[in-house]
């Protein structure tokens, strides 16, 4: 799905298709070299970061090993609150791996820093993070983020494997909703 697609539910267009896909080969770029010889595992946060998974994995000029869990976060309305639920578990044991989290956003940060605690606490030998958005002023609590796509201001945005009530994941690029979507 094109913007050109979404009538008047969009409001902007904040980064094109392009634009991910360029960022994503720069970081992807970093990644290889930082992980070369040590035994990487990308770990797949369910949904919103698949196409982020697709695209990424495959800016590396080798086999990469991924895993995938499914969490639920329960808050009041649409705030995440940091209480998390595991709704399906990683399939590999990541003891001793280098485990690499691919996100698409990080908002208040509480999800992530739930699941970063959780992952530490099985033995990796290493763990860090890579998202393709994040929003600076709506962080809660601090995340040590080593490879972020960009940061971006904090609007909601959808597109790009992000969702508003599950619509919208398939846009190809990333943009903000006009609001009477919202109402
Ligand atoms: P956090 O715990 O960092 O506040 O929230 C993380 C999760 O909330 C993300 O993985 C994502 O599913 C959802 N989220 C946060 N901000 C946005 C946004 O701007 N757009 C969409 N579609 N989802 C968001
Ligand atoms: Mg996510
Ligand atoms: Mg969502």
């Amino acid at each position: 799905m094109d913007a050109s697609h979404m009538g008047q539910d969009l409001e902007k267009v904040l980064y094109t298709e392009q634009q991910i896909q360029d960022r994503l080969a720069e970081l992807g770029e970093q990644i290889w070299k930082d992980y070369e010889g040590k035994d990487l595992l990308l770990v797949g946060v369910l949904k919103g970061a698949i196409l982020v998974m697709a695209d990424l994995m495959r800016t590396f000029p080798g086999s990469v090993p991924m895993d995938w869990m499914a969490i639920s976060s329960y808050g009041s309305g649409t705030k995440s609150s940091g209480v998390v639920r595991i709704l399906m578990d990683l399939r590999e044991d990541i003891t001793n791996k280098h485990v690499l989290i691919v996100e698409d956003i990080i908002d208040s940060g509480l999800t992530l820093n739930w699941i970063r605690s959780n992952l530490l606490s099985r033995g990796p030998a290493s763990l860090e993070i890579c998202t393709l958005l994040r929003k600076p002023d709506a962080a809660k609590v601090e995340i040590d983020c080593k490879y972020v796509g960009f940061d971006i201001p904090n609007e909601f945005v959808v597109g790009y494997g992000l969702d508003f009530d599950e619509k919208y994941r398939n846009l190809r690029d990333v943009g903000t909703l006009a609001p009477h979507v919202y109402s």
